[in-house]
């Protein structure tokens, strides 16, 4: 028995995890890995990635070779984002390569059409849409929405870029001239939510699940600026309905890894999916600082098909901040004696990022009992660093 129990520890502590895409959340995974046992490679776009650390190949994710190099030494292989085209993923999967989520599950975070689709069929509450492949399907949608509607490009958007509020066709046009011949834009009901939420669902390939609490987001210019784990004033028919949506969704769809579902709330206390993401997500963050096994850790021990650890609060109350742009002047660096200084209760994050006007390079995660206060620190101390 004994033996049989440190030949399994030795799988493990051999076991090694290749991620694509060189970003902060591969950046994030790295110190959880460490921890593990895990020997964490990733595959970065350029040099000098936020992920930089770990990373054992540069390259290209949409060029076979490239990536069929980078896996012929890793066990598992797992993304930091959802663009790895599906003839590649679907390649590797051919030749017996281990991927999580692999492509059946992944194509549902990559087109939101498709997403959408599947959704109806699942019966996922979700906002009314349609597939619009002309201006003259896409009016006739405004005509029956009170002439507003919200016009998504399926692939490719993120951070709000590839969404527009529309009251005129006119306002898409653009689009319309760029789609090539047969594919459709999404659109949309206008949905006049009171807030969003978010439910993470991390799930296993033998099928093991576990929830995290749902959380409120704030969005700032499409960009996520701010996250209170809980969600705060939520019914407990909310958090249980927020629940059974995720995990509907992650065992639907064969999601492995951590998946969100981001969702807005509407007045009449409807939940409605806006979308999803099979990897780590931003509005995870909270779960580093604030929960017993934080998302990155998470999401590690579901691709490699370890038990899952409890999603518990720590703490009544956490909330993450994110650091947007950095700086105006000078380097993030130069900011951090003075914040870490005020606020020893905050833990800072970064992300190895130059600063840019609206790019994330960073947050700052709190926890605490009340929640003004914790607002009011992490705000505090995310503000050292505009
Ligand atoms: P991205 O893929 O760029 O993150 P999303 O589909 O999440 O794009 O949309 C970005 C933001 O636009 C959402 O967080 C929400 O604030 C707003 N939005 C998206 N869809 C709708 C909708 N149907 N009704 C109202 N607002 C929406």
């Amino acid at each position: 028995m004994q033996e049989n129990g440190r030949d399994e520890w030795r799988r493990h502590m051999a076991l090694r995890v290749g991620v694509i895409g060189g970003g902060q959340l591969a950046r994030m995974m790295i110190a959880p890995a460490v921890e593990l046992g895990l020997e964490i490679r990733v595959l970065a776009e350029a040099e000098g990635m936020s992920a930089q650390l770990a990373a054992s190949a540069v390259g290209d994710y949409r060029d076979l070779e490239t990536v069929r190099a980078f896996v012929a030494d890793v066990d598992v292989v797992t993304f930091d984002h959802e663009h790895v085209p599906q003839d590649i993923l679907r390649a590797l999967v051919d030749e017996g390569v281990s991927v999580h989520p692999g492509p059946d599950a992944l194509q549902f975070a990559q087109d939101k059409l498709v997403m959408r689709a599947r959704l109806a069929e699942l019966g996922v509450p979700q906002p009314e849409w349609a597939a619009v492949h002309s201006t003259g399907e896409l009016q006739a949608f405004l005509d029956a929405h009170d002439g507003r509607a919200v016009v998504k490009t399926p692939r490719g958007g993120y951070d709000g870029k590839g969404v527009r509020v529309v009251r005129a066709v006119a306002e898409v046009q653009d689009w319309f001239d760029a789609l090539p011949d047969g594919d459709a834009l999404l659109v949309e009901e206008l949905v006049p939510f009171v807030r969003e939420l978010a439910q993470q669902v991390a799930r296993r390939p033998s099928g093991q699940m576990v929830a995290y609490p749902v959380v409120e987001t704030v969005q700032r210019d499409g960009v996520c600026a701010e996250v209170i784990a809980p969600a705060p004033r939520a019914a407990e028919r909310l958090v249980e309905v927020a629940e059974e949506i995720g995990t509907s969704i992650a065992e639907g769809l064969g999601v492995t890894g951590m998946l969100a579902v981001e969702l807005f709330e509407t007045d009449d206390e409807r939940i409605l999916v806006n979308e999803l993401a099979m990897r780590p997500h931003n509005s995870g963050h909270w779960s580093q600082d604030g929960a017993v096994t934080g998302q990155f850790e998470q999401h590690l021990r579901a691709v490699a098909d370890l038990p899952l650890g409890s999603a518990a609060p720590r703490a009544p109350w956490s909330v993450m901040v994110n650091i947007l742009g950095g700086p105006a002047e000078g380097t993030l660096g130069e900011r951090f004696d003075a914040a870490m200084e005020a606020h020893p209760d905050a833990k800072i994050h970064t992300y190895g990022k130059d600063p840019r006007p609206g790019r994330k390079v960073g947050h700052v995660n709190v926890a605490g009992d009340e929640l003004d206060d914790v607002v009011y620190v992490a705000r505090a101390a995310a503000a050292h660093f505009d």
